[in-house]
């Protein structure tokens, strides 16, 4: 009896401490000792998002099972490793490497669709209650999809998600599909709606090797055509980036972390009203701001500046839009308010 009574003690000890650390491991880290004033649940807005940065592990898998097509890997530690960056990431153009596997994922009208689908129900889960998913069409096109099929199979997918999200489509900076860039831009101009669909144009890629300036005709016509459009500035390059894409007609601006280094920009952000979407996450994995501790998140959003948090590349850099807001609140004092 007496052993009986000590057994039953003892799975009574062992239940408490089971829960007690399933609690600790599933109370929500939302906050500096519990003086959070930033609603960690919901109400997010993530502007700068790129459908291939935010293939996680379980979204890869559920891609590749849909396709028939094997990974590289069934060791869930290595096709993590495949997908995300390592703290070791040197660059941009470094970092730009862990998208050719999930760009492998998002070659058929099937894959780049149900993408849609689960990146968006992913982040809808994540307590995002708007994003804009940019893609650029021309990468999409290994197997036989046309720019305009993946633009459809994208809008597909939009229609299929729990999350309330738009499309943005990309140019690619590079050599040699100028064609292509055209072609994206027409079907911009084709798919264009205010709501619901493609809302904007914007342009990524490698911003230290082709600069901004390269660009200036093709974005000329877009603001003739009334296309609205953010560029990929002030990254992997300079302020001046910046101020060429706010004279092409940029509304917005990919990042532009880097503005600081010339007040003039600084000020012809502000007069413009000109939205910064700015990543910590990436901007520290790709180097392109080095002393986290000087972010200057919170000294634009002081000056006036309209200054937003996004992810850029959840999947790739293992993060969260939470995850920015937390690190911007606990290393910077982000409120609330
Ligand atoms: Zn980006």
């Amino acid at each position: 009896m007496r052993e009986a009574l000590t057994l039953i003690g003892i799975l009574i000890a062992t239940a408490i401490v089971l829960f007690s650390v399933f609690l600790i491991y599933n109370t929500p880290k939302n906050s500096n000792n519990g003086n959070s004033t930033i609603p960690y649940t919901d109400k997010y807005i993530d502007l700068h998002l790129h459908l291939d940065g935010a293939i996680t592990m379980n979204i890869a898998k559920q891609l590749a099972v849909l396709q028939n097509i094997t990974l590289p890997t069934n060791n869930d530690t290595e096709l993590e490793e495949l997908l995300s960056v390592s703290d070791d990431c040197e660059s941009l153009n470094d970092f730009l490497k862990y998208f050719e596997l999930p760009l492998t994922l998002l070659q058929t009208p099937e894959g780049l669709s149900e993408s849609v689908r689960l990146v968006g129900d992913n982040i809808a889960s994540q307590g995002v209650i708007y994003a804009e998913i940019r893609y650029a069409p021309q990468l999409h096109c290994d197997n036989g999809m046309t720019q305009e099929d993946a633009v459809k199979a994208a809008l597909d997918g939009l229609k299929k998600t729990k999350l309330k999200a738009n499309l943005i489509l990309c140019l690619m900076r590079g050599d040699g599909n100028e064609e292509a860039n055209e072609e994206t831009l027409e079907l911009a101009k084709k798919y264009l709606v205010e709501d619901g669909g493609v809302v904007a144009i914007d342009l990524s890629g490698a911003e230290a090797l082709f600069n901004t300036t390269k660009y200036k005709e093709i974005f000329t016509k877009a603001k003739e055509q009334n296309i609205p459009f953010t560029i990929h500035a002030g990254e992997a390059d300079g302020a001046f980036s910046v101020q060429n894409a706010i004279e092409y007609g940029a509304l917005r601006i990919g990042h532009g972390v880097r503005i600081y280094e010339d007040p003039n920009v600084v000020n012809l952000v502000k007069d413009n009203g000109i939205y910064l979407e700015m990543c910590p996450t990436s901007n520290r994995q790709t180097h392109a701001f080095e002393d986290m501790s000087k972010y200057p998140f919170m000294d634009y959003l002081e000056q006036g500046i309209k200054v937003t948090l996004n992810t850029d590349d959840m999947g790739v850099e293992r993060t969260t839009l939470a995850n920015e807001y937390r690190y911007m609140e606990e290393n910077h004092g982000l409120t609330g308010e």
